[in-house]
């Protein structure tokens, strides 16, 4: 008890240091939210489980985020169609939008290939003693994801927040407010109107976010801390080490020589998306929040990044091929299975298709290991041991890839918004909005 006590006298002394440094020093708020992964890590290694007791900070913080994402993509995207003015665009947009998406996960793809050949992480581990953990069969096949795009009923997609049919409904409304022209004008001014609203809700919700996140890492680390992660310690690292490459050099290099634009802005434009998502371990949950940092600190455009963003949150995650991919490797590894080329382009092709299939909630990958597994011969036997294995830290792994797949969307919305004049550059160099 007293020990509860002193943690949340810490704890709360370390909340109201970072409040200081925010309205005293000015310090942007990026940089509170570093201050405040540290200090959550700090404090979670030093008080252990008692962390735990400070997760509804966190887990409230996430409730406001995850509140703004259906109002956020409806009326942004439907507003950012209407801006468009012209449906064509709109097709130009998708294509670059799903080519670059294509792209850049085939690269995450095959750099968690490269690693997992490399570095063997499942060489020399015995899964005797591990309880399997058996899956219900959640997943939906991508034919399914496909046909379910078009909702039946709009509204009950809205209520239920399925993005997908979100999304392809309020395309066809912006499209319809445009073709209505005079007529339709006021109602695209309301979602104009209603979208401004919504983003400065998020604005405001942001400001939670250095609490949020320091509770999210404190927990994390006071509850699973180092020592959970001997055994899958090379996992780990090599994860950790992709995920870097990743975003450094294909994110970094797209930016850097296709946009021809600074690295540093990219980099600190997206900081508080890249925080909030590794604390939440959610591309949904951190959407609105990406949506916000790609808008206001990197100057791209309500149009491209309305459509682009939700779209990406959905289908594109690269975080999370690179680790199927590494995780077959491993597994094939760790049941001596001898995997051919054939096996590797295959293993490639499912781990894209699952990624695409995969939710943006926590550990969602986990749970559909065994599509991947399944293709290079490893029996569903075998996958419940593995994910018995990795389920207990796969937290740690998720929240490296879910910051690899939300920056993947940011880097694909800066991307094509410059292609379509859709980028404000002035505001992208500007340093001081971020
Ligand atoms: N947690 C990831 C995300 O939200 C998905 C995954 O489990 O890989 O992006």
């Amino acid at each position: 008890m007293g020990l509860t006590i002193f943690y949340w006298i810490v704890l709360l002394s370390t909340f109201v240091g970072i409040y200081y440094l925010g309205t005293k020093t000015d310090l942007k708020l990026w940089a509170r939210v570093i201050i405040a992964l540290v200090a959550g890590a700090i404090l979670g290694f030093i008080f252990g489980d008692l962390a735990a007791s400070s997760k509804w900070i966190g887990d409230l913080f996430v409730r406001f985020i995850r509140m703004l994402v259906v109002p956020l993509i409806f009326t942004s995207l439907v507003a950012g169609v209407v801006s468009m003015g012209d449906p064509k665009r709109l097709g130009s947009i998708g294509v670059k939008t799903i080519a670059l998406y294509m792209l850049t996960t085939l690269f995450a793809i095959i750099i968690g290939l490269v690693l997992g050949t490399l570095f063997k992480p499942g060489m020399g581990i015995e899964l005797t003693g591990v309880d399997p953990f058996t899956m219900g069969s959640s997943s939906m096949s991508v034919a399914d994801r496909l046909f379910g795009i078009v909702p039946t009923n709009p509204i009950s997609s809205l209520a239920k927040g399925d993005v997908l049919p979100i999304i392809f409904f309020s395309i066809l409304l912006g499209i319809g407010i445009i073709l209505g022209g005079e007529k339709t004008k006021a109602l695209g001014d309301v979602f104009s109107a209603a979208a401004e609203a919504v983003l400065k809700i998020a604005h405001m919700v942001m400001q939670m976010a250095p609490y949020g996140v320091l509770s999210l890492i404190a927990w994390v680390a006071g509850t699973m801390g180092l020592s959970a992660l001997q055994n899958l310690f090379v996992l780990t690292v090599i994860l950790y080490v992709g995920c870097l490459i990743h975003i450094i050099f294909v994110y970094g290099g797209l930016i850097r020589f296709i946009a021809r634009l600074p690295l540093s802005n990219f980099f600190k434009g997206i900081l508080d998306a890249q925080a909030v998502a590794y604390s939440t371990s959610s591309s949904s949950a951190t959407l609105p929040v990406t949506l916000q940092c790609v808008q206001d600190n990197l100057g791209v455009k309500k149009t491209v990044a309305s459509s682009v963003l939700p779209l990406g949150a959905t289908i594109n995650m690269d975080g999370t091929a690179l680790y199927l991919g590494i995780v077959a490797l491993f597994s094939a590894q760790i049941f001596g299975v001898e995997l051919t080329f054939a096996d590797y382009l295959l293993i490639a092709m499912t781990a894209t298709l699952t990624s695409i299939g995969t939710a943006g909630i926590p550990s969602a990958s986990l749970f559909l290991l065994a599509t991947v597994l399944s293709v290079i011969g490893i029996s569903d036997a075998q996958t419940a041991l593995i994910v018995g294995f990795v389920l207990p830290f796969d937290r740690i792994l998720d929240m490296a890839r879910t910051v690899v797949n939300i920056s993947g969307d940011a880097t694909v919305s800066v991307l094509v918004a410059k292609s379509e004049g859709e980028l404000n550059e002035t505001e992208y160099r500007n340093e001081s909005v971020i």
